[in-house]
């Protein structure tokens, strides 16, 4: 077993020094972005807008983000991206995360934890804006991430948040271009980073940024940083940056292994732990119907579904690539506007696709389950299982691409007679019998 070494060795003080470490020759100009940052929270942020524009009744068992004492220009932005309420792990995180505590989220994606772990990160920055002059290439928070799609969503997420800000969110990912990274992050000050760790080390080794002034450190899916094998470069980033008396950190993990638990011991002052449940199981925002059809009617069942009036965003699931590939071709036959998600798609066309997606350009996605685990989409109005899958634990990640962030969704699922014996253990596993109905039309051959 490895085990990540404790960062409190005398030598982690090293960075003490003032300034020690900078890159060389990257020292911003200092006048006008100085003062520019020099207030509370300084910002963008339109005159005109007021806290009191974003009224968000109390509700029991909720918390609003108005009830959390966040600076005006995050909550301008998170009026923006529409949240009302904290999900659970905001709920239970931030209030300790937002006075400056470590804290330890067992919890996955589409949970919230990415606008958990920034709202404290950038709220730290904003109520304690550095009056000193800034240099460039010394981020205030990291977060690490195992990879470069992750990254990229949180670096996202990020911009959103910060947009009624000043703070500056740069992105350091492997298989990119490491000059266009070093361009930008040698012409701007950089306030946060989001980064993969052997990209991050990269810069580390070269001279080109340096974490002695890092107040918040984010290591986000612990779990599978260290199945990818990046502990050595994980901890050489931990020890980049201050002593963990002197910085603030967040780590997120679905799994607690051994070496998760290390990482946690030797790097975090008495973190505050909150479990979130993964998709909790069939979410009551999700209205699940089973359609009983035979598999000759599957196909026009499905259409009818998509030409009805109250389908949106439709993800329709198959269980194999080629079954997967079979029903995308059958479709845009059909004269459907769809894309397809599945392993066998290059990874830059399955990124382009989900913006599509996701910008509304493509009203219908066909996925595999491995590809539609990467799918974190609100407005989803629609879950079509084609086949039901194998594993019952796919049903309930299939359906829970609907329903999400407050909103209700519809799960379909075509269960015909080559499939329909899967149904009991899906029931098990939900603890709840599922009621089988006809299609609402009649399907004529
Ligand atoms: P994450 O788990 O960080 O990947 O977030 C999952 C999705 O939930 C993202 O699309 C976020 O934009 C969205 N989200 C995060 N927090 C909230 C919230 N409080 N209300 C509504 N949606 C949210």
């Amino acid at each position: 077993m490895s085990d990540p070494d404790a960062d409190n060795a005398p030598s982690q003080n090293d960075t003490e020094q003032p300034h020690a470490g900078r890159p060389a020759g990257a020292r911003q100009e200092p006048p006008a972005s100085k003062g520019r940052r020099g207030g509370r929270a300084g910002q963008r942020q339109s005159k005109a807008w007021r806290v009191e524009d974003f009224a968000v009744p109390e509700k029991e068992g909720f918390t609003r983000f108005h009830d959390l004492d966040l600076p005006e220009p995050l909550m301008q932005a998170i009026a923006d991206l529409g949240f009302e309420y904290c999900s659970p792990i905001q709920a239970e995180v931030l209030p300790h995360t937002l006075d400056g505590y470590d804290a330890v989220g067992k919890a996955q994606t589409g949970t919230g934890k990415t606008a958990a772990f920034l709202l404290a990160a950038m709220n730290e920055l904003l109520q304690n804006p550095f009056e000193e002059e800034r240099f460039l290439a010394e981020p205030r928070v990291v977060v690490l991430a195992p990879t470069r799609e992750l990254v990229m969503q949180i670096a996202k997420d990020a911009v959103d948040l910060a947009k009624y800000t000043d703070l500056q969110v740069h992105t350091l990912v492997g298989g990119m271009d490491y000059g266009k990274q070093l361009q930008r992050m040698q012409s701007r000050v950089c306030d946060i980073v989001a980064a993969t760790p052997g990209r991050l080390i990269d810069f580390i080794s070269r001279g080109d940024i340096s974490l002695g002034y890092v107040e918040v450190l984010v290591l986000d899916e612990a779990d599978r940083m260290l199945d990818m094998g990046f502990l050595p470069q994980v901890r050489r980033v931990v020890r980049a940056t201050p002593h963990r008396e002197q910085r603030q950190t967040m780590l997120f993990s679905a799994t607690f292994n051994y070496d998760v638990n290390v990482m946690i011991e030797s790097w975090m002052v008495d973190p505050v732990r909150v479990e979130i449940e993964p998709e909790s199981i069939a979410a009551d925002s999700v209205d699940q119907r089973i359609y009983m059809v035979s598999s000759r009617e599957k196909f026009k069942v499905l259409k009818n579904i998509l030409a009805s009036e109250e389908a949106g965003s439709v993800i329709i699931f198959a269980n194999r690539r080629d079954q997967t590939r079979r029903l995308f071709e059958r479709l845009q036959k059909a004269g459907v506007n769809c894309g397809m998600l599945s392993g066998e798609i290059a990874q830059h066309k399955r990124t382009r696709t989900l913006e599509q997606f996701k910008n509304g350009q493509i009203k219908v996605l066909v996925a595999t389950d491995v590809a539609g685990r990467g799918i974190h989409i609100d407005d989803i109005t629609h879950v079509v299982n084609y086949n039901l899958p194998e594993d019952p634990e796919d049903y309930v990640h299939r359906i829970g691409r609907t329903g999400r962030a407050g909103s209700k969704g519809i799960s379909i699922s075509l269960a015909c007679e080559d499939d329909a014996f899967m149904l009991p253990d899906i029931e098990e596993l939900l603890g709840q019998k599922l009621v089988c109905e006809q299609p609402p039309e009649v399907i004529e051959e």
